[in-house]
This record gives structure tokens, C-alpha cells and sequence, in this order.
């Protein structure tokens, strides 16, 4: 018998049932970072300057311990440097600015009362990753890859991706001004750690944006690109103009999106003279020639959403950029809730502007199992967050598939649920399959972490791990 509602209304003795998700307009907060011992004379100004921020950046344990002194104990720095040592696959590299986002709801009261909060931080979690933060068991994957997404392998020239048909990413510079634990380019972004020595560019700067230049001149098919990094916000600004300016002569290219986490990890950057005169002289040529020019920043929590943050996204919507959009990563311990989600999409949209668009599942580097979601809890996070916000601002769920690309994660093709194992398809050729015939009849796979599996699925991995990589492995070599 079909419920109605107001049988539902009965049922519950006329009080209106609660909603999974209760929306509440926050304001956002700029937390007070004189709280912390080695900011306490810090000012307004030094701390809106773009030059301070740069260089009161976190860069190893003893400078960390520095702002923060006894408020977090010991049993932290060491499991931070324990990581540092035997996992990181990134340099260690945090902004004042993002530093300033974690525990701020927690009172200070004396040596060690910030050490729970911090363990417990969202942002911490991605930016400052402990050891005992990691899965002891399957640290990482046996599929697991430095370049995951097969990036390199896809460049057309060097640091130009072309794995769509219409569009590409060009990695103008390996640096970030903040390094996230868990980036998908860890192969190449940042400085080496001790356990990854980082892939490096061979040819100059210059010859490469050149050269990139030349091959969109020559490719008419491309339309859109995105120019990334690392991240833009680290390229001289001279030098960014004059590559963005070359791309909107370029006919065929429509939309360009600039890459910039900085947007939320240092604003600061773009809220800089030059920049702001630069970003409208560009936006200003883009308007004319009918291309779109958008900025795409990496928010992963709501707390990173704060007023600097909102100003930066407004300079550049005076400036003339197109949009804002926000690209996050799905993270567990960091935001893979229905409620950490909306409250992301709702403090990026009602307090700054920026449009939630994607979410990308994290990828399958090294060292990330402890991050990773399977697909089946990404699909859950995608329905529990549709009908929220309005449809335009309603982010989707995305799975990277090596060898594929974005797919919504409800496009999944097959699931193999005991093995975490999932099949997608394609209805493209990426830049290295334009002469394989059978590319898009063809299932290519995705791994679901190994610790979410049944006991099982966890057995066939520990008898099957090796043969299941050799295969792969043997799979590829047949069809390159
Ligand atoms: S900002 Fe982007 S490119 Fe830079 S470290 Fe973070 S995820 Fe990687």
C-alpha cells in the first residue's frame, strides 16, 4: 500500500520529521591567528601580504612547532615526523593562512589542550598527515601508481595532457604555494621526499610553452584548456599573462581554466595589485573574443571558506573571470559526509560565490588507502546530497578512471563488490589510443580500498594481489 502523506503526517503525531541534512546560513569566520603562540604579534597587515604568507610557511616539524609551541604536545610532532620519514609522499608545505583554519573552534588553555583537536582536523588531516593516520595493513593498493591517471603517458608534448578529445591540461610548473598529503601528481609536484624522488621537466620553461602553444595552434579540435600545475598561483604573474594572453589568440580555444588552490590556501596572491590588474586585462580580452575564462580552486572543508577567501573569489568576479568553480577530493576523515559535504557547497556558494562542480574520488597513489572511499559509499554521497542545492550548484561525484577520465560515479559499468573491483567504459579515444580499434570496447578497472572489503574479498587480495598487478601489467603491454 502506498504511504501518503498524510498518513506520514499521522505516523509521526504531526510533527514534522527531521530532514538527513538541516541547512543553516553560517557566516564565515576568519579565525584569530594571535592565538597561536609564535603568531601572537602577527598583524593585519603582514598577514594580508602576500610576501609575509610565503614566507611564514610551514615547512618542516621544528617550524610547525614554532607557531603552535606547547599547545599540541610532543606525541603529534613525532608522529608527524615519523611520517615525513617513512610515507609522505609530499613535501611538507602549509600556508599561514590554511594552518590558521585548523582547530580554531577548539579553546587554547595550556600545553598540550590543542593535541586532540588537531588529530581530529579535517584540514590537518590532508595537509599535515601523522603516521598513525595510515592503514598499517594495505597502506597502499597493490594497484597503486605515482602517476595514477597515466598523465605522462598522455602528454602530447611535454607537460601538455591530451586525454579528451577537446580538451587538455597543461602542467605549466611542478610547485604549489601549499602541498596537499594526498595530490594525484605526486610523481611530479613538490620536492622529493624520502621515500619519492620526484620526476623533473627536461626542457626549459619557455621552449615548453612554446611548444604547447604550437601544438594547440596546430590542433584545431582542442577548444579547452585547462592550465594547471601544481598551480598557478606559484608562475610569475608576467609570465602566466603573456601565456594566457598567447591562448586567447588562439581561435579554437573557448574556455580557459586557471588552476589555482591558492585561491583558498593563500587569497592573498590574488588579491594583490598586479594580479587583480592582470587577471582584468585577461578577462577583459576573453570577453570580447567570446572565450570563457574561470578560475578553479581545491576546497576540500568549509572551514578553509573564510572572509580572505570570499574577497579573493569577488576580486576575481570584478576583475571579470567568467566563474569560480570548486573542485574538491573526497576524502575519509576530511569531508565524506553528507553533512561535511553540504556544508562545503553551502559556505563556497551563500559566503563566497565559488561553484561547487566536482568532486573527485582520490586517486590511487601511493600511501592513500586510509583516504580512499569505495565506490559504493561515493554513490551513496552523491544521493545523499542531490535536491539540496540548486542543481546548477549540486556538485557531481567523480571517479578518475585510468585509461578513461571522469566518470560520474553512477556510470559504473559492472561491480564486482566482493573484490572491490569496478568496470567502466569510454565513448572516446584518449591521445594514445587513436589507432586502437578496440578502446572503447574495452572495461577498464578501478580498485575500491581493500580495508572496506568483506573478510573475503580482503583473502582473495592476500592470495591474488601479485597476479591481479602482473595481468594488468601484461594487459597494457598488448594494447600500447
Ligand atoms: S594544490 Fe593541487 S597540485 Fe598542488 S599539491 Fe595540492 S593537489 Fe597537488
Amino acid at each position: 500500500m502506498t504511504e501518503t502523506l498524510e498518513d506520514a503526517v499521522e505516523a509521526a503525531d504531526g510533527r514534522a520529521l527531521p530532514q538527513p541534512y538541516s541547512y543553516t546560513h553560517h557566516p564565515l569566520v576568519e579565525p584569530d591567528w594571535r592565538r597561536f603562540p609564535g603568531w601572537a604579534d602577527i598583524t593585519e597587515e603582514e598577514w594580508r601580504s602576500a610576501q609575509w604568507q610565503r614566507s611564514h610557511c610551514v615547512k618542516n616539524v621544528a617550524q610547525l612547532k614554532g607557531v603552535l609551541g606547547d599547545l599540541v604536545d610532543d606525541r603529534f610532532y613525532d608522529d608527524l615526523a615519523t611520517d615525513v620519514q617513512r610515507a609522505a609522499t609530499m613535501s611538507m608545505l602549509v600556508t599561514p593562512q590554511m594552518l590558521n583554519t585548523m582547530s580554531s573552534s577548539t579553546e587554547a588553555s595550556g600545553p598540550g589542550s590543542l593535541t586532540d583537536a588537531f588529530y581530529a582536523d579535517a584540514v590537518r588531516r590532508y595537509m599535515l598527515p601523522v603516521f598513525s593516520d595510515r592503514l598499517t595493513d594495505w597502506t597502499s593498493h597493490p594497484h597503486a601508481t605515482r602517476d595514477s591517471l597515466h598523465e605522462h603517458e598522455m602528454w602530447a608534448v611535454e607537460g601538455l595532457t591530451h586525454r579528451y578529445p577537446t580538451k587538455v591540461l597543461a602542467e605549466m610548473l611542478p610547485t604549489c604555494p601549499q602541498y596537499c598529503g594526498h595530490c594525484t601528481r605526486m610523481d611530479l609536484v613538490g620536492n622529493s621526499t624520502p621515500t619519492v624522488e620526484k620526476l623533473k621537466f627536461v626542457t626549459k620553461p619557455d621552449t615548453r610553452y612554446q611548444e604547447i602553444l604550437d601544438y594547440l595552434r596546430a590542433n584545431p579540435g582542442v577548444r579547452d584548456v585547462v592550465v594547471s600545475g601544481g598551480d598557478v598561483a606559484n608562475l610569475p604573474w608576467p609570465r602566466l599573462e603573456a601565456f594566457v594572453a598567447a591562448l586567447l589568440e588562439i581561435d579554437n580555444i573557448r574556455d580557459i581554466r586557471l588552476a589555482s588552490k591558492a585561491l583558498m590556501g593563500l587569497p592573498q596572491h590574488w588579491l594583490q595589485d598586479d594580479v587583480r590588474a592582470g587577471m582584468e586585462r585577461l578577462a577583459t580580452t576573453a570577453r570580447k573574443r567570446g572565450v570563457g575564462l574561470a578560475i578553479h580552486t581545491h576546497v576540500n572543508a568549509a572551514q578553509s571558506v573564510t572572509p580572505i577567501v570570499a574577497e579573493a573569489a569577488r576580486a576575481m568576479f570584478d576583475a571579470g573571470v567568467r566563474d569560480v568553480r570548486n573542485q574538491g577530493v573526497l576524502m575519509r576523515g576530511v569531508n565524506a559526509s553528507v553533512n561535511d559535504l553540504l556544508d562545503l557547497c553551502f559556505s563556497l556558494l551563500d559566503g563566497a560565490g565559488i561553484m561547487p562542480y566536482y568532486f573527485y574520488m582520490c586517486d590511487m597513489i601511493p600511501a592513500a588507502e586510509h583516504w580512499r572511499l569505495s565506490v559504493w559509499e561515493a554513490q551513496a554521497l552523491q544521493h545523499g546530497i542531490m535536491g539540496y542545492l540548486p542543481g546548477f550548484a549540486t556538485p557531481r561525484i567523480v571517479c578518475d578512471v585510468p585509461y578513461v577520465g571522469k566518470r560520474w560515479v553512477h556510470q559504473v559499468h559492472e561491480y564486482d563488490r566482493e573484490r572491490g573491483i569496478t568496470y567502466w567504459t569510454k565513448n572516446y579515444r584518449t591521445g594514445i589510443e587513436t589507432a586502437d580499434a578496440e578502446a572503447l570496447e574495452r572495461t577498464y578497472e578501478y580498485y575500491d580500498p581493500i580495508h572496506t572489503l568483506p573478510v573475503s574479498g580482503q583473502d582473495w587480495w592476500r592470495e591474488h594481489a601479485a597476479a591481479s598487478v602482473a595481468e594488468a601489467d601484461a594487459s597494457r603491454e598488448v594494447h600500447s
